[in-house]
Protein backbone atom coordinates (compact mmCIF):
# COMPACT_ATOMS: atom_id res chain seq x y z
CA UNK A 1 0.00 0.00 0.00
CA UNK A 2 2.80 2.43 -0.10
CA UNK A 3 2.67 4.15 -3.26
CA UNK A 4 -0.78 5.08 -2.36
CA UNK A 5 0.98 6.90 0.31
CA UNK A 6 3.55 8.25 -1.33
CA UNK A 7 1.21 9.10 -4.04
CA UNK A 8 -1.11 11.32 -1.86
CA UNK A 9 1.86 13.13 -0.21
CA UNK A 10 2.59 14.03 -3.41
CA UNK A 11 -0.63 15.20 -3.82
CA UNK A 12 -1.02 16.99 -0.20
CA UNK A 13 2.32 18.73 -1.09
CA UNK A 14 1.77 20.16 -4.20
CA UNK A 15 -1.87 20.86 -2.57
CA UNK A 16 -0.12 23.00 0.51
CA UNK A 17 2.62 24.82 -2.20
CA UNK A 18 5.03 22.97 0.24
CA UNK A 19 6.70 20.39 -2.59
CA UNK A 20 9.57 22.75 -2.96
CA UNK A 21 10.70 22.41 0.63
CA UNK A 22 9.68 18.99 1.49
CA UNK A 23 11.18 16.18 -0.05
CA UNK A 24 9.41 12.75 -0.04
CA UNK A 25 11.86 10.04 0.02
CA UNK A 26 10.69 6.17 -1.45
CA UNK A 27 13.08 4.17 0.99
CA UNK A 28 13.88 0.29 1.17
CA UNK A 29 12.20 -1.58 4.39
CA UNK A 30 13.16 0.63 7.29
CA UNK A 31 12.57 -3.38 9.20
CA UNK A 32 10.03 -3.14 11.48
CA UNK A 33 7.44 -4.93 8.80
CA UNK A 34 4.46 -4.83 11.58
CA UNK A 35 4.03 -1.73 11.61
CA UNK A 36 4.27 -1.02 8.00
CA UNK A 37 3.39 1.39 5.83
CA UNK A 38 5.91 3.48 7.96
CA UNK A 39 6.00 7.53 7.38
CA UNK A 40 8.91 9.09 9.10
CA UNK A 41 8.81 13.05 9.27
CA UNK A 42 12.54 14.85 9.81
CA UNK A 43 14.32 16.45 11.41
CA UNK A 44 12.48 15.45 14.23
CA UNK A 45 12.52 11.52 13.33
CA UNK A 46 8.75 11.45 14.07
CA UNK A 47 7.43 7.79 13.72
CA UNK A 48 3.96 7.08 11.80
CA UNK A 49 2.92 3.80 11.52
CA UNK A 50 0.28 1.78 9.80
CA UNK A 51 -0.29 4.80 8.04
CA UNK A 52 -3.20 4.61 5.32
CA UNK A 53 -4.18 6.68 2.84
CA UNK A 54 -6.76 8.80 4.56
CA UNK A 55 -3.97 9.67 7.33
CA UNK A 56 -2.09 11.89 5.20
CA UNK A 57 -4.13 14.76 5.09
CA UNK A 58 -3.82 15.03 8.56
CA UNK A 59 0.08 14.72 8.34
CA UNK A 60 0.32 17.03 6.15
CA UNK A 61 -1.95 19.82 7.45
CA UNK A 62 -0.52 19.05 11.30
CA UNK A 63 2.16 18.12 11.12
CA UNK A 64 4.14 19.82 7.70
CA UNK A 65 1.91 22.72 7.80
CA UNK A 66 1.64 23.79 11.39
CA UNK A 67 4.19 21.55 12.90
CA UNK A 68 2.21 19.45 15.04
CA UNK A 69 2.76 16.04 15.25
CA UNK A 70 -0.32 13.79 14.94
CA UNK A 71 0.44 11.85 18.35
CA UNK A 72 -2.67 9.20 17.62
CA UNK A 73 -1.00 8.32 14.17
CA UNK A 74 2.59 7.81 15.77
CA UNK A 75 4.20 4.00 16.74
CA UNK A 76 2.92 2.37 19.97
CA UNK A 77 6.45 2.88 21.50
CA UNK A 78 6.68 6.37 20.05
CA UNK A 79 4.55 8.20 22.65
CA UNK A 80 6.13 7.18 26.26
CA UNK A 81 4.18 8.91 29.59
CA UNK A 82 3.19 12.49 26.78
CA UNK A 83 7.10 12.60 25.65
CA UNK A 84 7.29 11.90 21.63
CA UNK A 85 10.19 9.53 21.37
CA UNK A 86 11.98 9.68 17.89
CA UNK A 87 12.28 6.66 15.27
CA UNK A 88 16.09 6.22 16.96
CA UNK A 89 14.65 6.19 20.49
CA UNK A 90 11.72 3.56 20.14
CA UNK A 91 12.49 -0.18 21.81
CA UNK A 92 12.59 -1.58 18.50
CA UNK A 93 15.42 0.33 17.14
CA UNK A 94 17.06 1.79 19.76
CA UNK A 95 19.31 -1.45 20.87
CA UNK A 96 20.22 -2.11 17.14
CA UNK A 97 23.73 -1.23 15.87
CA UNK A 98 23.09 -1.02 11.70
CA UNK A 99 26.11 -1.50 9.68
CA UNK A 100 24.79 -3.48 7.08
CA UNK A 101 21.47 -1.67 7.46
CA UNK A 102 22.74 1.68 7.71
CA UNK A 103 21.12 2.79 4.75
CA UNK A 104 18.19 1.13 4.23
CA UNK A 105 15.02 2.92 4.94
CA UNK A 106 16.87 5.97 4.64
CA UNK A 107 17.77 6.54 1.06
CA UNK A 108 16.16 6.50 -1.96
CA UNK A 109 17.61 2.98 -3.27
CA UNK A 110 17.40 3.99 -7.12
CA UNK A 111 19.73 7.31 -6.39
CA UNK A 112 23.40 7.00 -6.67
CA UNK A 113 23.54 10.86 -5.41
CA UNK A 114 21.63 10.10 -2.37
CA UNK A 115 24.12 6.69 -1.80
CA UNK A 116 27.25 9.18 -2.64
CA UNK A 117 25.83 11.63 -0.50
CA UNK A 118 25.54 9.09 2.47
CA UNK A 119 29.48 8.28 2.36
CA UNK A 120 28.71 6.32 -0.97
CA UNK A 121 31.64 5.25 -2.79
CA UNK A 122 34.06 6.98 -0.76
CA UNK A 123 35.27 3.38 0.35
CA UNK A 124 36.54 2.81 -3.15
CA UNK A 125 37.67 5.21 -3.69
CA UNK A 126 40.09 5.55 -0.60
CA UNK A 127 41.20 1.74 -1.89
CA UNK A 128 42.07 2.71 -5.31
CA UNK A 129 44.19 5.57 -4.47
CA UNK A 130 45.50 5.24 -1.12
CA UNK A 131 45.97 1.49 -0.84
CA UNK A 132 47.43 -1.69 -2.78
CA UNK A 133 45.46 -4.97 -2.67
CA UNK A 134 47.06 -7.00 0.00
CA UNK A 135 46.51 -3.77 2.18
CA UNK A 136 42.82 -4.29 1.77
CA UNK A 137 42.71 -8.05 2.40
CA UNK A 138 45.01 -7.19 5.68
CA UNK A 139 41.74 -4.16 6.74
CA UNK A 140 39.18 -7.20 6.45
CA UNK A 141 41.33 -9.66 8.05
CA UNK A 142 41.59 -7.45 10.78
CA UNK A 143 38.59 -6.99 11.23
CA UNK A 144 37.39 -10.29 11.96
CA UNK A 145 34.73 -10.23 9.44
CA UNK A 146 33.00 -13.74 8.98
CA UNK A 147 30.66 -15.00 6.16
CA UNK A 148 27.02 -14.02 7.12
CA UNK A 149 25.81 -16.88 4.85
CA UNK A 150 25.86 -19.39 7.34
CA UNK A 151 29.58 -21.29 7.57
CA UNK A 152 31.09 -17.98 8.96
CA UNK A 153 34.11 -18.54 7.58
CA UNK A 154 37.02 -15.81 7.92
CA UNK A 155 36.72 -13.79 4.95
CA UNK A 156 39.71 -12.13 4.87
CA UNK A 157 41.00 -15.44 4.70
CA UNK A 158 38.67 -16.43 2.06
CA UNK A 159 39.74 -12.94 0.03
CA UNK A 160 43.79 -13.88 0.42
CA UNK A 161 43.19 -17.52 -0.96
CA UNK A 162 41.68 -16.06 -4.00
CA UNK A 163 44.32 -13.62 -4.37
CA UNK A 164 46.83 -15.44 -4.29
CA UNK A 165 45.44 -18.84 -6.30
CA UNK A 166 47.34 -18.63 -9.97
CA UNK A 167 44.68 -17.81 -12.66
CA UNK A 168 44.60 -15.24 -15.81
CA UNK A 169 40.95 -14.20 -15.09
CA UNK A 170 39.22 -14.30 -11.71
CA UNK A 171 35.67 -13.57 -10.63
CA UNK A 172 33.78 -11.79 -7.54
CA UNK A 173 30.49 -13.36 -6.93
CA UNK A 174 27.59 -12.13 -4.76
CA UNK A 175 25.17 -15.40 -3.19
CA UNK A 176 21.67 -13.42 -3.08
CA UNK A 177 19.99 -17.04 -3.59
CA UNK A 178 18.46 -16.21 -0.26
CA UNK A 179 16.30 -19.13 0.50
CA UNK A 180 15.88 -19.85 4.23
CA UNK A 181 12.04 -20.44 5.30
CA UNK A 182 11.64 -16.68 7.06
CA UNK A 183 14.69 -15.08 5.76
CA UNK A 184 14.89 -11.52 4.32
CA UNK A 185 17.83 -10.22 5.09
CA UNK A 186 19.25 -10.09 2.15
CA UNK A 187 16.47 -9.17 0.15
CA UNK A 188 16.24 -5.77 2.45
CA UNK A 189 19.67 -5.00 1.56
CA UNK A 190 19.46 -5.10 -1.98
CA UNK A 191 16.29 -3.05 -2.35
CA UNK A 192 17.02 -0.82 0.29
CA UNK A 193 20.94 -0.02 -0.31
CA UNK A 194 22.04 -1.99 -3.34
CA UNK A 195 25.25 0.16 -4.19
CA UNK A 196 26.95 -1.10 -1.17
CA UNK A 197 26.69 -4.50 -2.84
CA UNK A 198 28.32 -2.97 -6.08
CA UNK A 199 30.80 -1.07 -4.41
CA UNK A 200 31.67 -3.83 -2.20
CA UNK A 201 31.81 -5.76 -5.47
CA UNK A 202 34.25 -3.44 -6.72
CA UNK A 203 36.48 -3.33 -3.47
CA UNK A 204 36.60 -7.29 -3.58
CA UNK A 205 37.57 -7.26 -7.25
CA UNK A 206 40.57 -4.68 -6.46
CA UNK A 207 42.06 -6.41 -3.93
CA UNK A 208 41.24 -10.06 -5.26
CA UNK A 209 42.72 -9.29 -9.02
CA UNK A 210 39.17 -9.95 -10.69
CA UNK A 211 37.82 -7.80 -13.42
CA UNK A 212 34.48 -9.37 -13.55
CA UNK A 213 31.56 -9.77 -10.52
CA UNK A 214 28.18 -11.89 -10.96
CA UNK A 215 25.33 -11.49 -8.45
CA UNK A 216 23.35 -14.32 -8.20
CA UNK A 217 19.78 -13.52 -7.11
CA UNK A 218 16.35 -15.22 -6.77
CA UNK A 219 14.41 -14.27 -9.54
CA UNK A 220 11.80 -14.37 -7.27
CA UNK A 221 13.31 -10.98 -5.90
CA UNK A 222 11.69 -9.05 -8.68
CA UNK A 223 12.30 -5.36 -6.59
CA UNK A 224 15.84 -6.74 -5.72
CA UNK A 225 16.89 -7.51 -8.91
CA UNK A 226 15.06 -4.03 -10.22
CA UNK A 227 17.19 -1.62 -8.05
CA UNK A 228 20.15 -3.99 -8.47
CA UNK A 229 19.60 -3.32 -12.20
CA UNK A 230 19.51 0.41 -11.72
CA UNK A 231 22.56 0.91 -9.46
CA UNK A 232 24.73 -1.08 -11.69
CA UNK A 233 23.53 1.04 -14.52
CA UNK A 234 23.85 4.11 -12.60
CA UNK A 235 27.50 3.15 -11.53
CA UNK A 236 28.36 2.53 -14.90
CA UNK A 237 27.36 5.47 -15.89
CA UNK A 238 29.12 7.82 -13.31
CA UNK A 239 32.17 5.62 -14.21
CA UNK A 240 32.39 3.92 -10.78
CA UNK A 241 31.83 0.69 -12.69
CA UNK A 242 34.28 0.06 -16.04
CA UNK A 243 36.95 0.78 -17.32
CA UNK A 244 39.81 2.76 -15.54
CA UNK A 245 37.62 3.91 -12.48
CA UNK A 246 38.78 6.58 -10.59
CA UNK A 247 41.05 7.27 -13.14
CA UNK A 248 43.49 4.55 -12.15
CA UNK A 249 44.05 1.58 -14.01
CA UNK A 250 41.27 -0.69 -12.42
CA UNK A 251 38.67 -2.28 -14.34
CA UNK A 252 35.79 -4.06 -12.85
CA UNK A 253 32.00 -4.86 -14.45
CA UNK A 254 29.52 -6.98 -12.97
CA UNK A 255 26.31 -8.93 -14.09
CA UNK A 256 22.75 -10.08 -12.66
CA UNK A 257 22.42 -13.70 -12.98
CA UNK A 258 18.85 -15.22 -11.96
CA UNK A 259 18.09 -18.54 -10.11
CA UNK A 260 14.84 -20.07 -10.77
CA UNK A 261 14.25 -20.66 -6.81
CA UNK A 262 16.38 -24.08 -6.31
CA UNK A 263 17.37 -24.17 -2.75
CA UNK A 264 20.75 -25.71 -2.73
CA UNK A 265 21.68 -22.84 -5.48
CA UNK A 266 22.57 -21.55 -2.09
CA UNK A 267 25.55 -23.61 -1.69
CA UNK A 268 28.15 -22.04 -3.41
CA UNK A 269 29.40 -24.70 -6.23
CA UNK A 270 25.66 -25.21 -7.01
CA UNK A 271 25.63 -21.43 -7.55
CA UNK A 272 28.89 -21.29 -9.82
CA UNK A 273 26.97 -24.40 -11.93
CA UNK A 274 24.13 -22.02 -12.21
CA UNK A 275 25.53 -19.50 -13.07
CA UNK A 276 27.60 -21.34 -15.91
CA UNK A 277 24.58 -22.28 -17.19
CA UNK A 278 24.35 -25.50 -16.14
CA UNK A 279 22.09 -27.74 -13.59
CA UNK A 280 22.49 -26.04 -10.86
CA UNK A 281 24.22 -29.28 -8.50
CA UNK A 282 26.87 -29.02 -6.03
CA UNK A 283 30.45 -30.25 -7.27
CA UNK A 284 32.44 -32.16 -4.53
CA UNK A 285 35.15 -29.71 -2.95
CA UNK A 286 38.00 -29.44 -3.18
CA UNK A 287 38.77 -28.22 -5.10
CA UNK A 288 37.32 -24.67 -3.49
CA UNK A 289 35.96 -22.29 -5.26
CA UNK A 290 38.96 -20.06 -3.97
CA UNK A 291 40.92 -21.78 -6.66
CA UNK A 292 38.33 -23.10 -8.93
CA UNK A 293 35.06 -21.24 -9.56
CA UNK A 294 33.48 -20.02 -12.19
CA UNK A 295 34.74 -21.40 -15.60
CA UNK A 296 37.17 -23.06 -13.29
CA UNK A 297 38.50 -19.50 -12.28
CA UNK A 298 39.44 -18.41 -8.82
CA UNK A 299 36.21 -16.95 -7.46
CA UNK A 300 35.83 -14.81 -4.39
CA UNK A 301 32.64 -15.91 -3.49
CA UNK A 302 30.62 -13.95 -0.29
CA UNK A 303 26.71 -13.47 0.34
CA UNK A 304 25.00 -10.17 0.44
CA UNK A 305 25.18 -9.34 3.82
CA UNK A 306 29.05 -10.34 4.44
CA UNK A 307 29.49 -7.66 1.46
CA UNK A 308 27.45 -4.70 3.02
CA UNK A 309 30.20 -4.77 6.14
CA UNK A 310 32.97 -4.16 3.28
CA UNK A 311 32.65 -0.23 2.73
CA UNK A 312 32.10 0.62 6.81
CA UNK A 313 35.10 -1.51 7.31
CA UNK A 314 37.19 0.08 4.95
CA UNK A 315 35.83 3.51 5.86
CA UNK A 316 35.62 3.32 9.88
CA UNK A 317 38.81 0.51 10.13
CA UNK A 318 39.22 -2.79 11.09
CA UNK A 319 39.26 -1.58 14.81
CA UNK A 320 36.33 -0.26 14.76
CA UNK A 321 34.70 -3.32 13.28
CA UNK A 322 36.35 -5.65 15.73
CA UNK A 323 35.65 -3.32 18.41
CA UNK A 324 31.74 -4.31 17.67
CA UNK A 325 31.08 -7.90 19.11
CA UNK A 326 32.69 -11.39 20.74
CA UNK A 327 35.96 -12.58 20.87
CA UNK A 328 35.41 -14.67 18.05
CA UNK A 329 32.17 -13.28 16.25
CA UNK A 330 32.98 -9.88 15.26
CA UNK A 331 30.49 -6.64 14.11
CA UNK A 332 27.12 -7.26 14.03
CA UNK A 333 24.24 -9.54 12.34
CA UNK A 334 21.30 -8.99 10.38
CA UNK A 335 18.44 -11.74 11.88
CA UNK A 336 14.54 -11.84 10.26
CA UNK A 337 12.80 -12.19 12.65
CA UNK A 338 9.52 -14.24 12.93
CA UNK A 339 7.02 -16.37 14.16
CA UNK A 340 5.02 -16.08 17.71
CA UNK A 341 6.55 -12.40 18.14
CA UNK A 342 4.99 -8.99 18.51
CA UNK A 343 7.54 -6.80 16.73
CA UNK A 344 7.93 -9.09 13.14
CA UNK A 345 10.99 -7.77 11.13
CA UNK A 346 14.28 -7.66 10.28
CA UNK A 347 16.62 -6.71 13.32
CA UNK A 348 20.88 -6.01 13.30
CA UNK A 349 22.07 -6.57 16.27
CA UNK A 350 25.89 -6.35 18.19
CA UNK A 351 27.17 -9.81 18.00
CA UNK A 352 27.19 -10.83 21.93
CA UNK A 353 23.67 -9.91 22.53
CA UNK A 354 21.63 -11.98 24.08
CA UNK A 355 18.59 -14.12 22.70
CA UNK A 356 16.59 -12.82 25.58
CA UNK A 357 17.14 -9.08 24.39
CA UNK A 358 16.48 -9.82 20.87
CA UNK A 359 12.99 -11.44 21.80
CA UNK A 360 11.84 -9.59 24.48
CA UNK A 361 13.75 -5.96 24.34
CA UNK A 362 13.27 -5.37 20.55
CA UNK A 363 11.08 -8.06 19.50
CA UNK A 364 8.14 -7.02 21.91
CA UNK A 365 7.67 -10.74 23.51
CA UNK A 366 5.25 -12.99 22.63
CA UNK A 367 1.47 -12.36 21.95
CA UNK A 368 -1.33 -12.41 23.42
CA UNK A 369 0.43 -13.51 26.87
CA UNK A 370 1.74 -16.89 25.73
CA UNK A 371 4.76 -18.39 27.33
CA UNK A 372 7.58 -18.61 24.80
CA UNK A 373 8.43 -22.41 24.23
CA UNK A 374 11.60 -21.80 21.71
CA UNK A 375 12.96 -20.08 19.01
CA UNK A 376 14.67 -21.55 15.48
CA UNK A 377 17.95 -20.08 14.07
CA UNK A 378 19.35 -21.10 10.92
CA UNK A 379 16.45 -22.11 9.22
CA UNK A 380 16.72 -25.65 7.61
CA UNK A 381 20.05 -25.99 8.50
CA UNK A 382 19.73 -25.20 12.05
CA UNK A 383 18.10 -26.09 15.13
CA UNK A 384 15.70 -25.05 18.06
CA UNK A 385 16.79 -23.65 21.38
CA UNK A 386 14.78 -23.51 24.26
CA UNK A 387 13.72 -20.91 27.30
CA UNK A 388 16.68 -22.36 29.53
CA UNK A 389 19.45 -20.77 27.20
CA UNK A 390 17.55 -17.19 26.59
CA UNK A 391 21.12 -15.43 28.06
CA UNK A 392 23.17 -17.28 25.51
CA UNK A 393 24.55 -14.13 23.90
CA UNK A 394 24.37 -14.83 19.88
CA UNK A 395 27.58 -16.02 17.87
CA UNK A 396 28.60 -18.00 15.75
CA UNK A 397 30.63 -20.97 18.33
CA UNK A 398 27.54 -20.21 20.80
CA UNK A 399 24.69 -21.54 18.37
CA UNK A 400 26.59 -24.53 17.47
CA UNK A 401 27.47 -25.71 20.64
CA UNK A 402 23.26 -25.34 21.40
CA UNK A 403 22.62 -27.77 18.38
CA UNK A 404 21.92 -24.97 16.26
CA UNK A 405 23.88 -22.22 14.02
CA UNK A 406 23.78 -18.42 12.91
CA UNK A 407 22.82 -19.67 9.46
CA UNK A 408 22.14 -17.01 7.41
CA UNK A 409 19.93 -14.87 9.51
CA UNK A 410 16.55 -16.49 10.23
CA UNK A 411 14.80 -16.43 13.80
CA UNK A 412 11.78 -18.10 14.27
CA UNK A 413 10.10 -17.78 17.52
CA UNK A 414 7.82 -20.76 18.71
CA UNK A 415 5.16 -20.42 21.53
CA UNK A 416 3.58 -22.80 24.02
CA UNK A 417 1.01 -24.23 21.55
CA UNK A 418 3.39 -25.19 18.93
CA UNK A 419 4.21 -28.94 18.45
CA UNK A 420 7.97 -29.16 18.16
CA UNK A 421 7.10 -32.46 16.16
CA UNK A 422 5.42 -30.58 13.54
CA UNK A 423 7.97 -27.72 13.06
CA UNK A 424 11.01 -30.88 12.91
CA UNK A 425 8.26 -31.78 10.12
CA UNK A 426 7.76 -28.67 8.34
CA UNK A 427 12.38 -28.41 7.82
CA UNK A 428 12.77 -31.80 6.83
CA UNK A 429 9.71 -31.48 4.08
CA UNK A 430 11.40 -28.42 3.00
CA UNK A 431 15.12 -30.29 2.60
CA UNK A 432 13.43 -33.13 1.08
CA UNK A 433 11.94 -30.87 -1.29
CA UNK A 434 14.98 -29.01 -2.00
CA UNK A 435 17.19 -32.08 -2.28
CA UNK A 436 19.15 -31.62 -5.47
CA UNK A 437 19.16 -36.00 -5.31
CA UNK A 438 22.45 -36.03 -6.48
CA UNK A 439 24.12 -38.02 -3.61
CA UNK A 440 22.21 -41.23 -2.22
CA UNK A 441 22.48 -40.21 1.99
CA UNK A 442 20.33 -37.04 1.37
CA UNK A 443 18.01 -38.08 -2.12
CA UNK A 444 17.12 -41.35 -0.19
CA UNK A 445 17.90 -40.57 3.59
CA UNK A 446 16.01 -37.66 4.22
CA UNK A 447 13.05 -39.28 2.52
CA UNK A 448 12.96 -42.07 4.87
CA UNK A 449 13.59 -39.80 8.32
CA UNK A 450 10.21 -38.19 6.81
CA UNK A 451 8.36 -41.17 6.34
CA UNK A 452 9.16 -42.14 10.14
CA UNK A 453 7.94 -38.04 11.05
CA UNK A 454 4.76 -38.79 8.97
CA UNK A 455 3.80 -41.24 10.62
CA UNK A 456 4.85 -40.46 14.46
CA UNK A 457 2.42 -37.30 13.67
CA UNK A 458 -0.33 -39.18 12.67
CA UNK A 459 -0.51 -40.99 15.65
CA UNK A 460 1.09 -44.45 14.21
CA UNK A 461 4.70 -44.30 15.18
CA UNK A 462 6.87 -47.17 16.21
CA UNK A 463 8.43 -47.67 19.81
CA UNK A 464 11.68 -47.56 18.12
CA UNK A 465 11.37 -44.92 15.75
CA UNK A 466 13.57 -41.81 17.62
CA UNK A 467 15.70 -43.95 17.74
CA UNK A 468 15.84 -44.68 13.50
CA UNK A 469 15.64 -40.87 13.00
CA UNK A 470 18.92 -40.34 15.62
CA UNK A 471 20.91 -43.08 13.29
CA UNK A 472 19.58 -42.02 10.03
CA UNK A 473 20.22 -38.52 10.81
CA UNK A 474 24.01 -39.49 12.06
CA UNK A 475 24.89 -41.43 8.73
CA UNK A 476 23.00 -38.38 6.21
CA UNK A 477 25.48 -35.56 8.39
CA UNK A 478 28.24 -37.68 7.83
CA UNK A 479 28.10 -38.86 4.03
CA UNK A 480 26.02 -36.12 1.77
CA UNK A 481 27.76 -34.40 -0.50
CA UNK A 482 26.81 -30.68 0.25
CA UNK A 483 26.05 -28.76 3.16
CA UNK A 484 22.51 -28.91 2.87
CA UNK A 485 22.03 -33.00 3.25
CA UNK A 486 25.03 -32.79 5.91
CA UNK A 487 22.88 -29.99 7.72
CA UNK A 488 19.40 -31.46 7.05
CA UNK A 489 18.90 -33.31 10.15
CA UNK A 490 19.57 -30.41 12.74
CA UNK A 491 15.81 -29.23 13.37
CA UNK A 492 15.26 -33.11 14.01
CA UNK A 493 18.29 -33.94 15.79
CA UNK A 494 17.63 -30.30 17.86
CA UNK A 495 13.83 -30.92 18.63
CA UNK A 496 14.93 -34.52 19.85
CA UNK A 497 17.38 -33.56 22.07
CA UNK A 498 15.24 -30.63 23.82
CA UNK A 499 11.69 -31.92 23.42
CA UNK A 500 11.82 -35.76 23.44
CA UNK A 501 9.10 -36.14 25.62
CA UNK A 502 6.60 -34.80 22.35
CA UNK A 503 7.62 -37.02 20.20
CA UNK A 504 7.81 -39.75 22.96
CA UNK A 505 3.94 -38.33 24.06
CA UNK A 506 3.40 -38.77 19.73
CA UNK A 507 4.24 -42.40 19.69
CA UNK A 508 2.97 -43.83 23.19
CA UNK A 509 -0.52 -41.63 22.99
CA UNK A 510 -0.66 -42.71 19.34
CA UNK A 511 -2.10 -38.95 18.46
FE1 LIG B 1 22.21 -32.79 -3.60
FE2 LIG B 1 21.52 -33.33 -1.04
FE3 LIG B 1 23.65 -34.47 -2.06
FE4 LIG B 1 23.66 -31.82 -1.57
S1 LIG B 1 23.56 -33.44 -0.07
S2 LIG B 1 24.45 -32.87 -3.39
S3 LIG B 1 21.49 -31.33 -2.04
S4 LIG B 1 21.52 -34.75 -2.78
Amino acid sequence: GCQKIINKLDEQLKKHEMDKEIQVVKTGCFGLCEAGPIVIVYPEGAFYSRVEEKDIERIAEEHLLKGRIVTDLLYKDAVVDGQIRSVDEVDFYKNQTRVALRNCGVINPESIEEYIAFDGYKALGKVLTEMKPEEVIDVIKQSGLRGRGGGGFPSGLKWDFTAKAQGDQKYVACNADEGDPGAFMDRSVLEGDPHAIVEAMAIAGYAVGASMGYVYIRAEYPIAVERLDIAIKEARKAGLLGENIFGTDFNFDMEIRLGAGAFVCGEETALINSIEGKRGMPRPRPPFPAVKGIWNKPTLLNNVETYANVPQIILKGADWFSSIGTEKSKGTKVFALGGKINNTGLVEIPMGTTLKEVIYDIGGGIPNGRAFKAVQTGGPSGGCITADYLDTPIDYDNLIALGSMMGSGGMVVMDEDNCMVDIARFFLDFTVEESCGKCPPCRIGTKRMMEILDRITEGKGEADDIEKLERLAENIKVSSLCGLGQTAPNPVLSTIKYFREEFEAHIHDKK
